[in-house]
C-alpha cells in the first residue's frame, strides 16, 4: 500500500508524533485538527469516520437519475468558469462523456477547480445528480482520476466529523499514509481476550475502520476498537472496586433499634423508597471494606432523611461524620435541616464555611480534632488541611457532580481508615450510562416523592407571548403566592450573572411589575446580605426574587409557586429540572415558566422535553437520546477519556467487556502481565482511586 518513499517518512514519525511534523501540516491546519481534538498522530488514527459513502456501484450515465446520489465512470470535456448573474459566484462546468451518452457537472465557489480538471481526463465522479435546464448534472461532486489508489471514489470512503476548513477528503489524504503505522502501535487488548472474544488486532482494525475491504470488515473493525474502550473502561472500575473492597474500611454495626427509633421520631413516614435506600445503605456500611455509594432523587424526595439516618448510625457506633455541600446556602440548608431531625437522638450538627469566623472556626476545628463533637456540615471549607477528624467513619457528599474526585477523596482521605462514602445528587445519570460511569459504585434511587407533592406544571413561552405569561404571574401573585426568576449568564465578561440579573430586576421592577415588591439576589453580594434578601423573600415580604443561576436559589420558601426562567434555552436539560424543584413544595399548585430567547427548533424541543417530563430520572434518558451517547455531558465532566468509538447505551457490549474486564483481573490483580494495559489506566486515575 505505502510506497518505498513514504515507509522512509514513516520512519521517523510515532504514534505520539505532533501532527505539525508531518508533511504539508502547516499551523492553520494544526489549529483545524486541534479543533477536532487532534493533536498527535495517534488522535489522527483514531478519528472515527462519522459515516461511510459508498460509491463502489457505479451507475452509466445512460441510466442515471434525478434526485439521487450516485457515481459514475466518465470522461470529462469542455470546462468553462463563469460568473453568475444573479449571485455572482462563480461556477465552474464540465461535461462528462460515457460513450455516447453525456452528463453535466457544476461546482459552485471552487474556481481552483479549474487547475484540477483536463479535458480527456478520466475520473470516478459522485455526488447528487439534479434536473438543470440544460439535462441531468451533477452538483459539486467528488471526482478522482480513475487509476491510482481510489482514496476517495470507487470505495467505501469515511466521512469525518468535520470542522470548518477541514474536509472528510483533506483528512482522508493525512489519516491514509499514516495507516501503516497501525501496525506498530501496542495492542491494548492482550491476545488472549482477543482470541477470547474473537477481535481483530488494533493495526487491521484502524486500517479496516479508515479504509474498509467490505462493510461486514468495517463492523469487526469498530466493534474492536469499542470493544477496547469498554474493557480499559471496566478495568479500572472493578479494579477500583476489588481494592476497596478488599482494603480495610470502618465497619458501622446496623443497630435496627437505632434505625427504628430514628424513623419514628421523624414527622411523617418514610416513603418505601426511602426505606429500601437507608437499607442498603446501612448494610453497605456494616459491611468489610467501606461503603461506596449514589444515592439518587430529585429535588425534595427526601434524600436528607437517608443521610440523617446514615450520620445517626454512625455516631452511635462511635463515629464521626462529615458532610459537604456545593455551596454555603445549600450547607447551612443541610445544617438547619439535620438539627432538627437529629436533635431528638443528642446528636447536634456543626457548621464550617468559608465565612465562619476565625474564632468560632478554631473552636470547632479543635473539637473535630479531639473528638468531641462528632457531625461537621459544611463546604469545601472541610477539605482544608487543618481539618482533621479523630475517628472519621462517614462521609456525605451533596450534589457530589459539584465535586472534582481529588476533592472528595480528600474529605475521604482524612479519616485513619477508609470512611464510608455517601454521594447524593439530584442530576442522575441514566441508567443506561450508571454502569459505566458508576462502574465503582451502588446506586440507590428514591424515584417517589413524599406524599402530597404535586408535578410543577411547566410551559414553554416564545417571545411573542410574554404579555400572557405576565399576566397570569401577577394573578398569581395577586392570590398571594410568589415567585423566583431565574436569569442566564448571557456577557462573557459577566461569570457571575450580576449584571443580567440586575438589568432584569430593573425591568421587572420598573416597567412590568411596578406595583408589586421585586428583590434581588446576586454571588457578588456580601454573605449577609444575601441571607437578608433571601430572608425577607422566605417571610413574604417581597413577591418576586431576581436571582443568578450561580446562586443555587437553596431556600425552602413553600408559598413562592412560580419558577420563571430567561433564556431557558441557555440551560441544559437537568439544570432546568434542577431549577424546577424550587417549586412544588407545598399543597398548592405550582408553575414553571420558560422564556424563549430566541427560537429554533432543536431548543424548543429540548424545552418541550423538560415540559413534558416530570422525574429527573426519565429526563436524564430524554437528554441523553437527544445529545446521543457520543457527547454525554458527565463523562468528560467525570474525567473519563472521551469515548471514540464505543456506544454507551450498548448495554450487550459493556456487559462483554465487563466480564472480560473481571476475567483479567482474576488472574492478573495488578495489571503486571501486560504493560500496555498497566499504562493505559493513568487516563482513568482521575476517576478511579487506583494507587
Ligand atoms: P432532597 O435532599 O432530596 O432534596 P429533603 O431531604 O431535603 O430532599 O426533603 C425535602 C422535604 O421533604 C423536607 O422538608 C423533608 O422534611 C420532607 N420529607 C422528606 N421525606 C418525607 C416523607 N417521607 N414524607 C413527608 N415529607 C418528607
Ligand atoms: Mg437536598
Amino acid at each position: 500500500m505505502a510506497s518505498p518513499s513514504t515507509t522512509a517518512r514513516l520512519a521517523a514519525i510515532s504514534p505520539s508524533t505532533s501532527v505539525l511534523e508531518l508533511p504539508g501540516v502547516k499551523d492553520m491546519i494544526a489549529l483545524r485538527l486541534d479543533r477536532l481534538g487532534i493533536t498527535t498522530v495517534r488522535d489522527l488514527l483514531f478519528h472515527m469516520p462519522r459515516r461511510y459513502e459508498d460509491t463502489r456501484v457505479l451507475t452509466p450515465v445512460a441510466q442515471l437519475r434525478a434526485g439521487e446520489v450516485q457515481t459514475s465512470q466518465v470522461v470529462i470535456r469542455n470546462v468553462t468558469v463563469h460568473r453568475s448573474h444573479v449571485k455572482k459566484i462563480w461556477l465552474v462546468e464540465a461535461s462528462l462523456v460515457d460513450g455516447r451518452d453525456v452528463v453535466g457537472a457544476v461546482w459552485f465557489n471552487q474556481r481552483f477547480l479549474m487547475n484540477q480538471l483536463r479535458s480527456g481526463m478520466e475520473v470516478l465522479v459522485s455526488g447528487k445528480v439534479e434536473t438543470s435546464r440544460t439535462g441531468l448534472t451533477f452538483r459539486n461532486p467528488t471526482f478522482e482520476r480513475v487509476g491510482s489508489e481510489q482514496r476517495h471514489v470507487g470505495r467505501l470512503a469515511p466521512v469525518y466529523p468535520e470542522t470548518e476548513k477541514l474536509s472528510s477528503a483533506r483528512l482522508r489524504s493525512l489519516i491514509e499514509p499514516l495507516l501503516p503505522l497501525a501496525d506498530s502501535l501496542p495492542d491494548r487488548l492482550p491476545s488472549e481476550v482477543r482470541s477470547a472474544e474473537h477481535l481483530m488486532g488494533i493495526g487491521t482494525a484502524l486500517r479496516q475502520v479508515h479504509f474498509p475491504d467490505d462493510e461486514q470488515s468495517r463492523a469487526r473493525a469498530h466493534e474492536r476498537i469499542a470493544f477496547e474502550e469498554l474493557f480499559l473502561l471496566q478495568l479500572a472500575a472493578q479494579r477500583a472496586r476489588r481494592r476497596r473492597l478488599s482494603s480495610a474500611g470502618v465497619a458501622i454495626p446496623y443497630d435496627v433499634e437505632v434505625a427504628r427509633a430514628f424513623a419514628g421520631s421523624l414527622p411523617f413516614q418514610l416513603t418505601e423508597g426511602q426505606r429500601v435506600a437507608a437499607h442498603q445503605v446501612l448494610t453497605d456500611m456494616a459491611g468489610s471494606g467501606s461503603m461506596n455509594r449514589l444515592l439518587q432523587g430529585d429535588v425534595g424526595s427526601g434524600k436528607t432523611v437517608v443521610a440523617a439516618m446514615a450520620a445517626l448510625m454512625a455516631h452511635r457506633a462511635g463515629f464521626q461524620v462529615a458532610v459537604m455541600a456545593p455551596t454555603e446556602i445549600l450547607a447551612r440548608q443541610h445544617q438547619a435541616t439535620l438539627t432538627q431531625m437529629l436533635a431528638a437522638h443528642d446528636l447536634a450538627p456543626r457548621l464550617l464555611v468559608g465565612s465562619t469566623p476565625a474564632r468560632a472556626r478554631r473552636e470547632i476545628v479543635e473539637a473535630m480534632a479531639n473528638g468531641r463533637e462528632s457531625l461537621l456540615v459544611g463546604t469545601h471549607a472541610l477539605i482544608e488541611d487543618d481539618v482533621v477528624f479523630s475517628d472519621l467513619g462517614l462521609v456525605v457528599v451533596d450534589e457530589q457532580h459539584r465535586f472534582g474526585v481529588a476533592q472528595r477523596q480528600r474529605l475521604r482521605r482524612k479519616g485513619a481508615l477508609m470512611p464510608n462514602f455517601l454521594a447524593m445528587t439530584a442530576t442522575p445519570i441514566p441508567r443506561s450510562l450508571s454502569l459505566t460511569v458508576y462502574g465503582d459504585v451502588n446506586i440507590s434511587e428514591l424515584r417517589e416523592m413524599p406524599p402530597g407533592r404535586h408535578p410543577v406544571a411547566t410551559r414553554v413561552v416564545p417571545p411573542y407571548q410574554r404579555d400572557e405569561a405576565y399576566a397570569f404571574i401577577r394573578e398569581q401573585i395577586g392570590a398571594g403566592r410568589q415567585a423566583f426568576v431565574i436569569c442566564p449568564l448571557i456577557e462573557e465578561n459577566d461569570k457571575l450573572g450580576v449584571r443580567s440579573a440586575t438589568a432584569e430586576h430593573e425591568r421587572l421592577r420598573d416597567d412590568v411589575f411596578p406595583d408589586l415588591r421585586v428583590e434581588l439576589l446576586h454571588g457578588r453580594m456580601p454573605s449577609r446580605e444575601k441571607e437578608e434578601r433571601m430572608g425577607r423573600f422566605a417571610r413574604g415580604d417581597a413577591d418576586l426574587l431576581v436571582a443568578t443561576s450561580v446562586i443555587e436559589v437553596g431556600v425552602d420558601v413553600p408559598n413562592a409557586t412560580i419558577l420563571v426562567i430567561e433564556g431557558a434555552e441557555r440551560f441544559g436539560l437537568a439544570q432546568l429540572h434542577q431549577f424546577r424543584g424550587r417549586v412544588g413544595r407545598d399543597r398548592h399548585r405550582s408553575y414553571c415558566i420558560l422564556f424563549q430567547s430566541s427560537i429554533d427548533d432543536e431548543g424548543s424541543q429540548r424545552l418541550e422535553t423538560v415540559a413534558a417530563t416530570h422525574s429527573g430520572f426519565d429526563l436524564a434518558e430524554a437528554d441523553l437520546r437527544l445529545r446521543g451517547a457520543g457527547d454525554v455531558a458527565g463523562l468528560r465532566q467525570h474525567g473519563l477519556p472521551e469515548m471514540l468509538a464505543a456506544d454507551l447505551l450498548d448495554v450487550a457490549m459493556l456487559q462483554r467487556a465487563r466480564a472480560a474486564a473481571e476475567a483479567w483481573l482474576d488472574h492478573d490483580p495488578e495489571l503486571t502481565s501486560y504493560a500496555p494495559l498497566h499504562e493505559a489506566m493513568t487516563g482513568y486515575r482521575a476517576v478511579f482511586d487506583l494507587d
